[in-house]
């Protein structure tokens, strides 16, 4: 089995949710006392979050490949960032190791494909709604039409995500608002919606609405374990 390394703590709430569902992946394909093995790199979330809303991505990518470069130190075979939003500087931190970085983007297109989804809709903060490290690679690399809310939802979202589900907050106004959001995507004409932000998860369930979900958290922590137990 190979070493799964974790760049997270953005938000922790997340990472924990990563931990687990890594080693239940493991637990269900191994079977007996079999966990993970990992290496988990939690960084306080209050600096780095402060930098990237001040648009200073260079102190990102520093911040995060020196962690990325502890976690190789410690004996990491591969590297996830535990986030959709940090793969903005994805490129400087694999740059920054010789261990392959498994691209949350990457993972949540190849499951959609799977499924036969052409056309998505797509949650997750305003980067990763509007720039092209996110919403362009689904749509560039995987040939996925995606679809985001307009301007005062994706305001809406990428506000609770800060102001609320980092925090592990889960209000019951916020999710009718999320399940309103889904519903209107599905109308535009969205086959699927991805939960492109770690922590929508937890506000957000397959149960919770007919519209078909792709949870990257789910999606990325078993390509993990995947990659782990491939030879
Ligand atoms: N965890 C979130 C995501 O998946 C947002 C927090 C962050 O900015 O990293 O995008």
């Amino acid at each position: 089995m190979k070493t799964i390394g974790l760049l997270g703590g953005m938000s922790w709430e997340s990472t924990a949710g990563y931990y687990r569902m890594i080693n239940e992946g493991v637990k269900q394909a191994l079977g007996g006392l079999h966990s993970a093995k990992i290496v988990l790199y939690s960084v306080d979330f209050d600096p780095v979050e402060k930098l990237m809303d001040r648009g200073d991505w260079q102190g990102v990518a520093e911040d995060l490949s020196e962690a990325a470069v502890k976690i190789q130190a410690a004996g990491a075979d591969f590297l996830l960032i535990c986030t959709n939003t940090m793969h903005h500087v994805a490129p400087e931190i694999q740059d920054a190791i010789d261990i392959p970085l498994l691209h949350i983007a990457d993972a949540t297109a190849e499951a959609l494909i799977r499924s036969g989804i052409k056309k998505t809709g797509l949650l997750g903060t305003a980067f990763t709604m509007e720039q092209d490290f996110y919403k362009g690679r689904l749509n560039r690399d995987h040939g996925l039409d995606v679809l985001v809310p307009g301007k005062a939802d994706k305001a809406f979202i990428h506000n609770t995500i800060f102001q609320e589900l980092c925090l592990g907050i889960a209000k019951p106004g916020t999710r009718e608002t999320y399940l309103r959001i889904i519903d209107q995507l599905a109308k535009q004409g969205a086959e699927a919606v991805i939960l492109g932000c770690t922590e929508i998860g937890m506000l957000i369930e397959q149960k919770d609405t007919s519209v078909k979900i792709f949870d990257t958290t789910a999606i990325h922590a078993q390509k993990a374990v995947q990659y782990a137990l491939q030879r």
